[in-house]
């Protein structure tokens, strides 16, 4: 009897120190990458409304009226940039809002990918700014993706990558390209572990520009940061 209770015991604490090794293990884009995922987060692998997911705007439908975005973004602020491993994050003191359904969402943080994650038509944009959004009541969140493609240089790219480390000033509004009334809705995930479900994601359709060098200068710390486009399953993606 006692050494039943023995054995198990150590089994006990063998599987308790065999867990703790995995959870020093950390999730990235290299040797624990996307297909890996799912031993960070069952949802990344079992999950039927992940994201990205590519866009087939032959195949959209019209935006529930309900859902209509309304952005209030024009914010002076300050904010840190920091390098967080996986990204360039801009973390305002003060964010702007958006609002659609009658809910108000709270902008927290934007951050950066080397390239696009979701696809239009199975086009990858040469990099893309996910600003993520927050419902303080609900904690639901929702990400406006802003598309940039190589042209003009864009001032704002100069402010963030040049002060990686500090806090700087910022409006975001100066990071969404002139026209916002029109983008692709539908309902994904996060597209890093734990990669939650319910997030309401707003594609633009307009891109922003940024130079060639610009485009270097991000991919210098982040050149494959993006995961592949995920199964639609049945859900609907709207268009406006
Ligand atoms: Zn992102």
């Amino acid at each position: 009897m006692k050494k039943t209770l023995l054995i198990t015991s150590s089994l006990a604490l063998l599987s308790i120190m065999s867990h703790a090794s995995e959870h020093e293990k950390h999730w990235d884009y290299a040797q624990n990458g996307p297909t890996h995922w799912q031993e960070f987060s069952k949802t990344c692998g079992e999950g039927h409304a992940q994201s990205p997911i590519n866009i087939v705007p032959g195949k959209t439908v019209q935006v529930n009226p309900k859902y209509k975005l309304h952005l209030h973004e024009d914010v002076h602020t300050t904010a840190d940039v920091i390098d967080n491993g996986h990204s360039i994050q801009v973390t305002p003191k003060v964010g702007g809002t958006v609002d659609f359904n009658g809910e108000v969402f709270h902008l927290t943080q934007f951050h950066f990918h080397g390239k696009s994650e979701h696809t239009i038509n199975g086009k990858r944009y040469d990099l893309v700014a996910h600003l993520v959004h927050q419902n303080p009541k609900t904690k639901q969140l929702a990400v406006i993706a802003v598309f940039f493609e190589e042209g003009k240089n864009n001032p704002i790219l100069d402010n963030i990558l040049g002060n990686i480390g500090q806090t700087i000033k910022v409006d975001p509004q100066d990071i969404l390209p002139a026209d916002t009334a029109h983008y692709y809705h539908y309902v994904g995930s996060l597209t890093t572990p734990p990669c939650s479900e319910n997030v309401q994601w707003y594609l633009l359709k307009t891109p922003m520009t940024a130079s060639k060098e610009q485009i270097e200068a991000f991919r210098k710390y982040y050149v494959d940061n993006e995961r592949p486009v995920q199964k639609l399953f049945d859900r609907p993606v709207e268009a406006l």
